[in-house]
């Protein structure tokens, strides 16, 4: 069998409507134009762009999507044209196309300068537009890692950097764990050798008997889950090691890596959210939680990226701490592929819905839109540049909260953000005049710490000036800049 026939198979798996036509259209032609082309590796070049395909098939993606990825290097690197591609596969085809080619142009050079920041500008802009850019342009990345001991040393250096700091986040932000894990683990040995060399090796002994040790645990739960007539699926991974790494460098962790409980985790996968309460009794009536950290419910508070599932550490065996994950099937999903999983989920509700519908489906279940109108504002709103690189690097992006004001504005801060960093983010003489502030319609105070999901009004008099002790407590770079900016101003009028 053909290996392209092997890509639909995957694609009608979960897309009864696959247009075939269209995929081997678009493989032929992508074969064609890069006929004779080679790879670093020595292969044919066809094999990079199936395999974007591949991995966009996998993450349950629409035809169109497919067909975007095995095209989405024709116009950079076969001299194909937008209106070749226009003509051949319609506009949309070809303006993805070009959507993905204009950001792989983009140099994201991990410098600190306005270029850089205006370039990222561009590529949510991009976004705004069509998701699915984003998508293939992930898988692009994601091949393109995998594949990354074939290019010259100061090359893997950098694109590694840039997976770590601009890709792995943005993945996460749109909830695809999976991607982001992969993403992180192919940049690892790149950009810290030494410190994956050391935890390769350090960490192997303590991976290998944890395994060992979940072996017995899957068994005890699987036994319980059928007696009781629970349909569940139970499994269990292992912590990515990029992961792992920057958990043991957390201060409570401190390299201590008999602190990390969940360095393997039993995951219990049921059809709905009853059978998941039903399967956290079943294994608190094995093993006892452990007091205070027990048990963390994501399904009745979902992480700010979407992410929703039930977590418990239990004493199991010889008093060892072990972490049950328990979700639905949809949920799990949903976690892996993030927003990608939205149109497999929408077309599987309305059954046998045609390939249009299913690709317009992302935009109806509103709990991610939100998120890809937060992504689309941030380039609005934000005018610090500073402030905006810091909120797409690193750790930036996995340590923000949501919070809205009351016209249902979305304002994105991090971590600790009070109602006066809120107010400068609105806007500088909103931020200037504030005297007071409500949350969720009730009276705090001006240190408040925010929380994701809060509705901040803030009660301002005309004519006020800001006070200077705000200094100690907000935690934007925006409102900082502005209230030292006008006492330095008023300092100079003394
Ligand atoms: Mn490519």
């Amino acid at each position: 069998m053909q290996r392209i026939d092997q890509l639909i198979d995957i694609a009608r798996s979960y897309n009864p409507k696959v247009d075939v036509n269209l995929i081997k259209k678009a493989y032929g032609f992508a074969l064609e134009t890069h006929n004779g082309q080679k790879r670093l590796s020595g292969e044919d070049f066809i094999i990079h762009p199936f395999s974007v395909a591949e991995i966009l098939a996998n993450q349950k993606l629409d035809s169109t999507s497919i067909a975007v990825g095995l095209l989405h290097d024709t116009i950079e690197d076969a001299g194909v044209t937008y209106e070749q591609l226009a003509k051949i596969f319609g506009k949309e085809i070809a303006q993805l196309v070009s959507g993905v080619t204009k950001i792989s142009g983009i140099r994201l050079q991990g410098s600190l300068d306005e270029e850089f920041v205006e370039n990222l500008r561009r590529m949510l802009l991009a976004m705004a537009r069509d998701l699915r850019v984003i998508l293939v342009k992930l898988a692009d990345r994601l091949h393109n890692m995998q594949t990354l001991h074939y290019l010259p040393k100061e090359k893997q250096q950098r694109i590694a950097r840039q997976t770590l700091e601009i890709y792995a986040p943005l993945s996460e932000r749109l909830g695809m764990g999976e991607m982001k894990g992969e993403l992180e683990d192919y940049a690892f040995p790149y950009v810290y050798p030494e410190e994956y060399k050391f935890l390769t090796e350090f960490s192997r002994p303590y991976y290998r008997k944890a395994e060992g040790f979940l072996k017995n645990a899957t068994r005890e739960i699987r036994t319980k889950l059928a007696v009781e007539d629970i349909e569940a699926r139970v499994s269990s991974r292992s912590k990515h090691l990029y992961s792992l790494w920057k958990k043991l460098n957390r201060p409570e962790i401190n390299k201590d890596i008999n602190k990390v409980h969940d360095l393997v985790a039993l995951r219990i996968l049921v059809n709905d959210i009853k059978d998941c309460y039903a399967a956290l009794g079943i294994v608190h009536s094995i093993w006892k939680p452990v007091p205070w950290i027990g048990v963390s419910d994501f399904i009745a508070q979902p992480k700010p990226n979407g992410y929703r599932s039930i977590h418990t550490k239990v004493f199991s065996l010889h008093e060892r701490i072990l972490e049950i994950q328990i979700r639905t099937f949809q949920m799990h999903e949903q976690a892996e592929n993030g927003i990608a999983s939205h149109w497999y989920y929408a077309g599987e509700k309305a059954k046998g819905v045609s390939d249009e519908r299913l690709e317009k489906g992302i935009f109806t279940p509103g709990e991610k839109l939100s998120w890809v109108k937060q992504l689309v504002s941030w380039q609005k709103q934000v005018v610090d540049s500073q402030e905006y690189l810091n909120a797409l690097k690193f750790d930036g992006l996995a340590s923000r909260i949501f919070v809205f004001s009351p016209k249902g504005d979305v304002y994105d801060l991090p971590f600790g953000a009070t109602p006066v960093d809120f107010a400068y983010a609105v806007h500088t003489n909103l931020g200037d005049e504030t005297v007071g502030s409500k949350v969720n319609g009730k009276m705090v105070t001006l240190n408040y710490k925010l929380k994701s999901g809060d509705m901040v009004e803030i009660i301002k008099k005309e004519g006020t000036k800001p006070t200077e002790g705000w200094l100690d407590f907000v935690v934007t770079s925006l409102a900082r800049r502005k209230i030292s900016s006008y006492f330095r101003e008023k300092n100079r009028q003394i």
